[in-house]
């Protein structure tokens, strides 16, 4: 039996549900697949920066809202960026001038909330354990084989995360370590030490430059402490991370009082995250890709949920627009990747910047010790968070030119 829709997508994660939200707002008929039955646990650093929160409300007022209600979350108003010399320098998140919020909650949580949201749209149909194994495409629909059964639509989104069956059979989509990290994460409880306004830690060592250890303080008193390194680095330099983030926590001085009382409460679970540091074709006949699926994952920080929503959201507009005109095709669909780029490559092509300008650990050093220094420079640190412009000049030649030769106020 065929199971026939107006869209189909695959994938349950940020993406996929911020897509069957907005279609369902619409009243199309959309089948939303997911191979894991929810809640489920995705390994991720549970990090939903203040560019989450916006997309929240920007996908709808009611997900925000409920959003607001969501326990248990910890409220978190900064980062602390540690250099490879162990200096560090406080980044509160404030935007024209006003305190800002993001959260760290865990994605089995967070994920499971998202799904639930899409109980006030009737013509969006959840099917959990269902996964994807095969695609067909004729002149008038695509199908998907799955363990459900055959499902079609005139269009499929995949949104289906890093290992994207669609990306991989309709776009012939091939792992690239130059653009893409690898990540470790591992949960604990007992981690003592974190600021008091629950700030996330960014810990850059040279080993692992370009690349962070994080440790994210999680209600009840348990942290998402994990690793991430540029793929290439990793085979280039034959790093084993797991090695490496166990050597970190259990022998550098910094780690040795806070770690004195901890456990870990699992073993060490890896993941990829695709960095959105190249473009690539994100569609073609009678499909889109989005989130993780699109490889949209800032190249600098490693976040990839607000893309993930955002993508999600552009691509359920689009597909509005395919139902207009009753156009599907490759050619129509490109609209959808040149909206996703004007949108998002000038800050992904940044961050890539910043990443490569990363693997200078002196220089590095050198950029915290001077926001220690001058109240500019950390204004500027803490405005490149929010304003693109300022982040620009991060990575402009002018920028270090003035911290090595300019005169700056101090604190
Ligand atoms: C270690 C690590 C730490 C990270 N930390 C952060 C962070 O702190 N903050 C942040 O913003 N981002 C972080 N990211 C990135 C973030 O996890 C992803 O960008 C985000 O999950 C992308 O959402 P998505 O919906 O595209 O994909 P996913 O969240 O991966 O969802 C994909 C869904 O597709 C389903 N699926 C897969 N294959 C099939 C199939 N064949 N059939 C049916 N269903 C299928 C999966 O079960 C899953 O539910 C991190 C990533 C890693 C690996």
């Amino acid at each position: 039996m065929e199971n026939k829709f107006d869209v189909i997508i695959a994938g349950a994660g940020p993406a996929g549900t911020a897509t069957a939200i907005v279609l369902g707002k619409a009243g199309l008929s959309v089948a939303l697949l997911d191979k894991a039955t929810f809640p489920r646990d995705k390994t991720c650093g549970d990090a939903l920066s203040v560019d989450v929160i916006n997309q929240l409300k920007v996908l709808t007022p009611s997900v925000f809202d409920n959003f607001q209600d969501l326990s248990p979350k910890t409220s978190s108003y900064g980062v602390q960026i540690f250099a490879p010399d162990g200096r560090h320098v406080d980044i509160p998140f404030i935007y024209k001038k006003e305190k800002r919020c993001g959260y760290i909650c865990t994605r089995w949580n967070f994920d499971n909330f998202l799904v639930q949201q899409l109980r006030e749209f009737s013509s969006v149909k959840f099917y959990q354990n269902c996964e994807v194994t095969g695609i067909q495409k004729d002149q008038n629909k695509i199908q998907l084989n799955t363990t459900h059964g055959y499902f079609s639509a005139p269009i499929v989104v995949g949104a289906d995360g890093a290992h994207s069956v669609i990306a991989k059979r309709l776009m012939n989509a091939k792992p690239d370590k130059e653009h893409s990290s690898a990540g470790l994460r591992v949960y604990y409880e007992g981690v003592t030490g974190f600021h008091q306004e629950n700030f996330i830690e960014l810990h850059f060592f040279e080993e692992v430059l370009p690349g962070y250890l994080w440790i994210f303080p999680l209600p009840d008193g348990k942290a998402n402490v994990g690793i991430g390194m540029l793929s290439s680095t990793v085979s280039k330099k034959k790093i084993n991370l797991k090695d490496s983030l166990n050597k970190l926590l259990t022998t550098h001085p910094k780690f040795s009082e806070r770690f004195k009382n901890a456990k870990p409460l699992e073993t060490i679970k890896g993941y990829g995250l695709p960095l959105g540091s190249k473009k690539r074709p994100l569609s073609g006949d009678r499909f889109l890709l989005t989130g993780d699926a699109a490889s949209l994952i800032d190249p600098f920080s490693g976040e990839g949920i607000a893309n993930a929503i955002r993508s999600g959201r552009i691509a359920a507009n689009h597909i509005l627009e395919c139902f207009q005109k009753n156009d599907f095709t490759k050619s129509f669909n490109e609209r959808y990747d040149k909206e996703i780029y004007n949108r998002l490559w000038k800050e992904l092509k940044l961050s890539r910047t910043l990443q490569q300008l990363c693997k200078y650990p002196s220089l590095f050093n050198f950029v915290v010790k001077k926001a220690n220094q001058s109240k500019q420079v950390h204004q500027l640190l803490i405005d490149s968070l929010a304003h693109i412009d300022k982040k620009k000049s991060l990575v402009h030649p002018a920028f270090y030119y003035r911290l090595l030769f300019g005169r700056n106020s101090q604190h």
